[in-house]
């Protein structure tokens, strides 16, 4: 059996809290009064030196909301009970809103939510077998960043299903800290 339970994994298999976690990452719907100055061909989808801050957005949606939202260390949350977002939160995006793009001053939050990440403690994929739990196969730790690699995932999760080799099997396999990422960079 396979279990890809994303943010619910750690509900699911609690013995995995050590090495994956739920976190949540705050989501807002600014509702600007003039719209039709964020279409795409003035405001496209962007990225504010994401790598550091987090922070990203997109052009105005089709119920005239701007959707901002910020990639980071997220807030421990479980899935089941908390989905509500913290509301010091709003200090944090109006702040950068208004920082940002000054114009969008005094925009009101039409809305706000969190989505779910299932972080893994080193930001890889885990992928394999739980130990000690015959045929049972884990795979999970998308870390904010299993959509783009859905195209790959199927085929990676049925080679360890089936036993296959490939060549990042050592960084998503079962681990503790320090380990995978090390051991791969090794092999190469
Ligand atoms: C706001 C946000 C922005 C993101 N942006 C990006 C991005 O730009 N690029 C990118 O690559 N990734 C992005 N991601 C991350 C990406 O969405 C996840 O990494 C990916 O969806 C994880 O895939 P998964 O299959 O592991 O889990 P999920 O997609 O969460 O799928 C898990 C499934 O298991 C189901 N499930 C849970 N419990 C049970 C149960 N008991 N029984 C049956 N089914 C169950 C759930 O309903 C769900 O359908 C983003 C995520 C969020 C929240």
């Amino acid at each position: 059996m396979i279990v890809a339970a994303g943010a619910w994994t750690p509900t699911l298999l609690p013995w995995m809290r050590d090495a994956v976690k739920c976190v949540g990452q705050p989501v807002y719907y600014f509702q600007p009064d003039n719209p039709e100055l964020y279409l795409p061909d003035r405001f496209p989808p962007w990225a504010a030196d994401i790598a550091n801050t987090g922070w990203y957005g997109f052009p105005v949606q089709p119920d005239g909301t701007l959707k901002i939202a910020n990639h980071g260390a997220g807030i421990p949350v479980d899935p089941k009970n908390d989905t509500a977002v913290p509301a010091e939160t709003d200090e944090l995006f109006v702040g950068f809103l208004e920082k940002t793009f000054p114009q969008l001053t005094g925009t009101r939050i039409k809305s706000r939510r969190l989505c779910f990440y299932c972080d893994s403690f080193d930001g890889d994929f885990w992928i394999d077998w739980v130990p000690d739990f015959e045929g049972l196969l884990v795979a999970t730790g998308g870390s904010g960043h299993g959509f783009k690699f859905a195209p790959m995932m199927g085929s990676l999760i049925a080679d360890r299903f089936e036993g296959k080799a490939n060549e990042w099997e050592s960084r998503f396999r079962w681990r503790g800290i320090g380990e995978g990422r090390a051991e791969a960079a090794r092999k190469k």
